[in-house]
């Protein structure tokens, strides 16, 4: 039986979130999406030989009268640039795209990024789908509606708050999907155990071994879990003024290694997204012993999980610490009062602290 998850993310803004296996061959669902007659499936040139024909002959067959066309960028995170953005705005324009139009955001963060800008863009604003093919899209890009391109200034320094009409989430695809990708992934699903749930934190650990080898219902379970916890936040702060920045934790730490590497992870020489994250929390967990509000055991028990998924804990050689914090600083967590962390008082809990002492920071 193919059991099909379905989240939901309340508030203003909500949508529907369905997570199942070959999901992306269910023409009806995928049709039930679109409001008018063109749609653009945007994807990546790993992904798009992989399923953008399934994606597209499930539509056609529900929907004759579609006009489809198909928007491909070459993957990496350095495409993620204002130059792919106007090549989608220019596909939308030969598609005819009207406001009734969708895009179709087929592949993993950068093309749900990109693809969701250009949905927010196309006339003021029209409907997004997301159909996330990469863990981390799974458990956290496609969900909450935040869209951004790059800029060589900076990482997502333009973009906009457009949430996705929805998003389905096919399991299946992640057979394909490269094992160190899975393995970033499955930091962000660490993530929300370690912060908002013991006892998911608990099963992942029990899990651990499932999850690697890609058991799909291990999967589809920790999928579901971590879309309820970014649901739920992203419910009370879509537009991140308070308790949404609970989800970085880690990134202070992990935006900051990634920055300094060059955002080198995505060509294989420095660490990716998930990877720093783990690093991250690492620290961000040490950080709170250090500062007297967590207990040693807590931090070893975390990093022990990362190091079994098989994810880094400590910063890569050859980084410095000092101009990692120089880094920190220039962040946009980073506030008047100094920097800024997430910190972890235990499995399941977690707080924002603001002015943080740069000396300990250095330290850990
Ligand atoms: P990605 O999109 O680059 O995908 C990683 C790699 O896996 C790519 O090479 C891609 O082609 C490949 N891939 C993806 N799915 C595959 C599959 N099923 N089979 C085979 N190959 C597959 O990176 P990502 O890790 O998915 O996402 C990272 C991006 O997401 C970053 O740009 C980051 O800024 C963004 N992000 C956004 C948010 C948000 O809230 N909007 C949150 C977190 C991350
Ligand atoms: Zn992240």
């Amino acid at each position: 039986m193919n059991t099909v998850r379905t989240v939901k993310v309340g508030g203003d803004y909500h949508y529907t979130i369905a997570i199942g296996a070959d999901l992306l061959a269910d023409g009806a669902r995928l049709a039930h999406m679109l409001r008018g007659r063109h749609a653009l499936v945007v994807s990546d040139g790993n992904i798009a030989p992989l399923y953008a024909d399934r994606v597209e002959a499930a539509l056609r067959a529900a929907r004759p009268d579609l006009v489809l066309q198909r928007f491909v960028i070459p993957p990496g995170e350095q495409e993620k640039t204002l130059a792919r953005f106007g090549e989608c705005l220019e596909a939308l324009a030969s598609l005819g795209a009207t406001r009734d139009a969708t895009v179709l955001a087929l592949g993993g963060g950068v093309v749900g990024d990109l693809a969701g800008f250009a949905a927010a863009c196309w006339m003021r604003g029209i409907d997004c789908v997301q159909l996330p093919t990469s863990l981390l899209a799974m458990v956290d890009s496609s969900v909450g509606g935040k869209t951004a391109v790059d800029l060589p200034a900076g990482k997502n320094l333009v973009g906009a708050f457009h949430p996705p009409r929805a998003v389905i989430a096919d399991t299946s695809t992640l057979r394909t999907l490269p094992d160190r990708e899975l393995r970033a992934g499955l930091a962000e699903v660490v993530k929300y155990g370690a912060i908002f749930d013991a006892h998911f934190l608990h099963w992942i650990e029990g899990h651990a071994e499932a999850l690697l080898a890609r058991d799909e219902a291990a999967l589809a379970h920790a999928i579901a879990l971590s879309c309820e916890y970014k649901a739920d936040v992203v419910a009370r702060d879509p537009f991140e003024h308070g308790d949404r920045a609970m989800l970085n934790f880690g990134h202070t730490f992990g935006h900051a290694i990634e920055s300094e590497q060059g955002y080198a992870g995505t060509t294989g020489e420095g660490l990716n997204h998930g990877e720093a994250v783990a690093v991250g929390m690492v620290l961000a967990a040490r950080l709170a012993t250090a500062l007297g509000m967590a207990p040693t055991e807590d931090a070893d028990r975390l990093q022990a999980l990362l190091q079994r998924l098989g994810l880094p804990t400590a910063i890569p050689v050859g980084l410095a610490p000092e101009s990692l914090l120089a880094r920190m600083r220039l962040d946009k967590k980073a506030d008047a009062r100094g920097l800024r962390f997430v910190l972890w008082t235990g499995a399941g809990k977690a707080c924002i602290t603001s002015g943080v002492d740069e000396g300990a920071v250095l330290r850990v």
